[in-house]
């Protein structure tokens, strides 16, 4: 099955050679981190987000206690194309049993994607939310153990992701450049929080490749709220939710805001956001697509901007102390 959508922008991702869909799959909620979803609509998510185009999707052992690796696994199994049509990444480090970065826990994790998955290799494997963690053991042990994976050919790029933003200079000041191929940030480049746009400078001169998720800031850009686990302030809750009811009393969507305005900056490679249904995904490809064509709604979005003043670039701890 080939995809239908060439419109949709495939941006490169660092040194990588990659070139990723401007929107990616977010497989979290196909682990039911976002209510449930059956595995029949998980199945026709994923068959659509390639048929329009995304060619990006990210998992892990951690969403859903693997539940999110095993059912997208089948979809791309589904699928039916070649291999190198479609970009996976998956993560390690991180599990429902709690965090465990060292080298045989990592090597012995990717064995278990892969089956799960139902592949030979995945493109990336980041290690998953690295401020629980001790940086000096990722920097010291993780990377290198991953290294050992590249060489295998389990793996063919290794990233680290995370919530706090000094973790990747933290990490990246530490290893050889270059043994680190991308970073993943989340929530911090959407309306409420675009914390990561003063490190781009940064990023870009260590030349990894950029990856953006939770454009939706994990549903406090939507109609519906957040789930119950979201670890926003009521403050920012509120703010969010104000948003929200201005733009759908001015028949406007939130969530399709959010995510052109995520598409801007182009040296963030991919935008990835979760995704459990196929109306989901037709509206978030038919917003790049809309925003390659008109661009921003630019009073709309001054609007929102403005109710979010009062919250911009708030966060929430993540982590343990280094
Ligand atoms: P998100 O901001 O992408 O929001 C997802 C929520 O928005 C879900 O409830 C989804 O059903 C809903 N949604 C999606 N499109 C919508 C639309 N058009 N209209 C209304 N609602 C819509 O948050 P996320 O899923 O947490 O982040 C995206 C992905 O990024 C994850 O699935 C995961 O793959 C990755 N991620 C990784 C990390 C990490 O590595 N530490 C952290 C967060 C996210």
């Amino acid at each position: 099955m080939a995809s239908l959508n060439p419109c949709l922008e495939l941006r490169p991702l660092g040194n990588t050679g990659l070139k990723l869909s401007c929107v990616g799959f977010g497989a979290s909620p196909l682990g039911n981190t976002f209510g449930p979803v059956s595995e029949q609509d998980a199945l026709a998510t994923v068959r659509e987000a390639f048929r329009l185009g995304i060619n990006f999707f990210d998992t892990s052992p951690y969403y859903g206690a693997t539940l999110s690796e095993k059912v997208l696994g089948k979809a791309l199994k589904a699928l039916g194309v070649p291999r190198n049509e479609y970009i996976v990444s998956t993560k390690c480090g991180r599990y429902s049993e709690g965090f465990d970065f060292s080298a045989e826990r990592v090597t012995r994790s990717i064995d278990e994607s892969l089956a799960r998955l139902q592949l030979d290799y995945v493109d990336i494997l980041h290690c998953h939310d690295i401020e629980f963690g001790s940086l000096d053991q990722v920097v010291k042990e993780t990377i290198p153990a991953l290294q050992k994976l590249k060489e295998a050919g389990k793996i063919r790029f290794i990233g680290i992701t995370g919530l706090p933003l000094e973790i990747f200079t933290y990490v990246l000041d530490r290893v050889p450049q270059g043994s680190v191929d991308v970073i993943l940030s989340y929530c911090h480049y959407s309306i409420n929080d675009s914390a990561l746009l003063d490190l781009l400078p940064y990023l870009k001169s260590k030349g990894v490749g950029i990856i953006s998720a939770s454009p939706l800031a994990m549903g406090l850009l939507t109609e519906n709220g957040p789930p119950e686990w979201h670890p926003a302030s009521p403050e920012l809750k509120a703010a969010c939710k104000a948003a929200a009811s201005h733009c759908k009393q001015k028949g406007k969507n939130l969530p399709k805001l959010a995510m052109q305005y995520s598409f801007t900056n182009k040296d963030i490679s991919t935008i990835l956001v979760g995704m459990n249904s196929v109306r989901q995904v037709q509206e978030n490809v038919a917003a790049a697509t809309e925003f390659a064509t008109f661009g921003q709604d630019g009073e709309m979005l001054a609007e929102v901007e403005a109710i979010l003043f009062p919250v911009k670039n708030q966060t929430w701890p993540s982590g343990i102390q280094q």
